[in-house]
């Protein structure tokens, strides 16, 4: 008894010191390569498109980093015990069935949501068990309605939209402690449901009325140094153009910026 009063003593106690902390977004975003991410908040990591094909590299993309992309296969901090894992479609600059199966195998707490084209590629490669093709989400929804999921007190909205070579694409928001995160590549067609605090955007216009930026999604070594130029004048915005760089963002104010 005496014990029990301890226990909800120690929850009340707990409660308003976790609303404090909770007020003021920040995250640390590891750069991966090509369109891939790590995002860490106050209790959770996601993985945002993280396992592609360096190919990629012949279009200029930025590739990995063979530590970097080791680190991530065989589940290593900064990428080790991860909570989400997005695979927003089946294009070769954010999926490579053999690298996400081994991440997926290291990472069994993970819950993995993506579109059924990388489902049926994951489940025809052979080197899943059942238990980790049933850490796999695809929504069955049609194209444009919003579903959501939610694991580990992360809650994820889907949409899922056409994307060019008769793919399915994936946008997601993803709440993850004070953080509303959206990683929509379609985003001229994904609503957000909440003020979202990290963007990952493909173009610098239109502007979104997220609270910061990531520019996303770029090709070709002469535009992406003129872009990064022109982000490191803009406020709340990044542009990561090196595997393995890292920032943290925290709230100032109305914005949040790079600490
Ligand atoms: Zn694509």
């Amino acid at each position: 008894m005496k014990l029990l009063r301890l226990l909800v003593w120690l929850l009340l106690l707990c409660q308003p010191i976790a609303g404090v902390v909770g007020a003021e977004p920040s995250a640390t975003i590891t750069y991966i390569g090509s369109s891939g991410y790590l995002v860490k908040t106050t209790g959770h990591k996601l993985l945002l498109d993280g396992a592609f094909d360096n190919d990629v590299a012949r279009f200029e993309v930025t590739t990995a980093s063979e530590p970097i992309k080791q680190q991530l296969i065989h589940a290593q901090p900064p990428f080790d015990k991860l909570d989400m894992i997005l695979v927003s479609h089946a294009h070769k600059g954010h999926f490579e069935a053999t690298s996400i199966a081994q991440v997926i195998i290291n990472n069994p707490q993970a819950l993995v949501v993506t579109t059924e084209a990388v489902y049926s590629q994951l489940a025809e490669l052979g080197e899943l068990q059942s238990s980790s093709l049933n850490q796999i989400h695809y929504p069955r929804s049609e194209m444009g309605q919003r579903t959501h999921i939610s694991h580990q007190g992360l809650i994820v909205a889907m949409t899922k939209t056409a994307h060019w070579g008769g793919l399915e694409q994936l946008n997601v928001e993803v709440t993850a402690d004070d953080v509303n995160l959206a990683y929509a590549l379609e985003a001229a067609s994904f609503t957000p449901e909440n003020v979202i605090d990290i963007q990952f955007v493909t173009a610098l216009a239109p502007q979104s009325n997220a609270r910061f930026r990531i520019l996303t999604h770029q090709s070709g070594n002469e535009k992406k140094a003129e872009l990064k130029k022109q982000v490191d004048l803009m406020p709340s915005t990044y542009f990561f153009t090196a595997s393995g760089e890292s920032i943290a963002i925290e709230t100032t104010g109305n914005t949040i910026n790079i600490k």
